[in-house]
């Protein structure tokens, strides 16, 4: 059985973190006698107050910060130490981040953390490997995008500490251009008022990394004969990582395609607009090189095919945007024009037009989603049959032999549900 992560372990403490997630600034504002710190059984004379726990958070960031930036200037003449400084920065950044919500959430066991444990550096903090799935359940950030990324940058430091491969100091330099776009990103967006206090600081550090250009560039040089082909395709576009006109695109005829960068192998779904330019679809709203401001609503609005049809037809036409089964978000998906294929608007999935199915309980429409059994259990949109809510031991007359099927976070297929939290409906 896995072990255990630490929102399992804070089951019930959610709400109390979810509410400190709108508190901007970088103190935790969880008072001693909060339902978390019930939870989280800590005792309450062992408590810090807010000046404590805003020291320990600066230095988790300029910390983590130092290591990112120690990392740029060892990429040419110690690689392995360059990848595993790298790591190291990555990992104290989001966990500074699990901090905000709650310092107890950057131990490996939170029920067991005390706060004399954390100053005297006796805890086992959560691992590399959970770190992206904890951000993603206590703060609420998609990580759909980020975990691949962030996960290669963790594995490539085992590998260096373990086994000391030789290094290719260009894809060395790839890995953390896109790790750090993608880190990037979080602290100067999503995530800036948590880091406010240090934002000059993460600029500096994210020039410290134009030292990868050199390395891209001799990857871009060789690589210049395979992207002249794509180009001819009309099939290449600028990457939004490393900026080098290598991006290729899958369906270049598409309005919707996924992109994958030749040079940094950064990835992901984007979108034309009439202007010509491909954006990222995480990255909208955005103001784009044409001066305007493209959306996903924009998109949806001009692919959604009820918006092209008279009144009359789109009353008795029915559902004409799907739901997708890959990011699980609402009537998003689009026909392709001219083509049997659709295409989702949020996540950039491409799916066949056999690949939909209806919901038998609430009649959703769904693509690349397994509806089978929908009409007891349900889908994302509806609890199904209400029987399904009895329990009852496993096998008796009435009882399903599935059982409830949990909502799944975005990005994961139902077989890949930990079987313990299937069983746990
Ligand atoms: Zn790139
Ligand atoms: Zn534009
Ligand atoms: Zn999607
Ligand atoms: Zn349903």
């Amino acid at each position: 059985m896995p072990e255990q992560r630490p929102y399992d372990l804070l089951a019930g403490a959610h709400g109390c973190v979810a509410a400190a997630g709108g508190v901007t600034g970088t103190v935790a504002i969880i008072a001693p006698h909060s339902r978390a710190a019930e939870c989280c059984m800590i005792p309450v004379g062992t408590m810090p107050n807010s000046a404590e726990i805003a020291k320990v958070l600066d230095a988790l960031i300029t910390n983590g910060l130092d290591f990112v930036e120690k990392s740029a200037g060892e990429l040419k003449d110690e690689p392995k130490f360059s990848i595993g400084h790298f790591a190291t920065g990555l990992e104290l950044l989001l966990k500074a981040r699990l901090f905000v919500e709650h310092w107890a959430l950057t131990a490996a066991h939170p029920h067991e953390c005390t706060w004399t444990g954390m100053k005297d550096g006796t805890i086992v903090t959560i691992q590399a490997s959970d770190i992206c799935d904890a951000v993603e359940k206590i703060t609420g950030t998609d990580m759909r995008n980020h975990r691949k990324v962030f996960e290669a940058v963790f594995n490539h430091r085992n590998r260096t500490l373990h086994w000391l491969p030789s290094e290719d100091v260009n894809l060395v330099a790839a890995e953390q251009c896109r790790a750090w776009y993608r880190l990037h990103q979080l602290l100067s967006g999503l995530w800036a008022s948590q880091f406010a206090s240090h934002r000059a600081r993460i600029d500096a550090v994210d020039k410290s990394l134009l030292v990868h250009k050199e390395y891209l560039t001799a990857r871009f040089e060789a690589l210049c004969n395979q992207l002249k082909g794509f180009q001819a395709k009309g099939a290449l576009t600028c990457c939004w990582a490393c900026k080098f006109n290598a991006a290729v695109v899958d369906y270049p005829d598409d309005p919707i395609s996924t992109i994958r960068c030749k040079v940094c192998l950064s990835s992901g779904g984007a979108a034309r607009f009439p202007c010509g330019e491909w954006l990222l679809l995480e990255d909208l709203p955005c103001e784009c090189t044409c001066g305007d401001f493209h959306s996903k609503k924009e998109l949806l609005a001009d692919l959604d095919p009820a918006n092209h049809m008279s009144p009359k037809d789109a009353s008795t036409t029915g559902q004409t945007t799907l739901s997708c089964g890959e990011c699980l978000n609402c009537q998003v998906v689009v026909p392709v024009p001219g083509k049997s294929t659709w295409v989702c608007t949020e996540c950039g999935a491409h799916f066949e037009t056999k690949e939909i199915g209806t919901c038998e309980y609430c009649n959703e429409e769904w693509v690349g989603y397994d509806t089978s059994d929908s009409a007891w259990r349900g889908c994302e949109f509806c609890d199904g049959h209400p029987d399904r809510h009895l329990t009852r031991p496993p096998g008796t007359p009435g009882t399903h032999p599935q059982g409830h099927q949990p909502h799944q976070p975005p990005g994961r297929s139902s077989s890949e549900v930990d079987p313990e939290i299937r069983t746990r409906g």
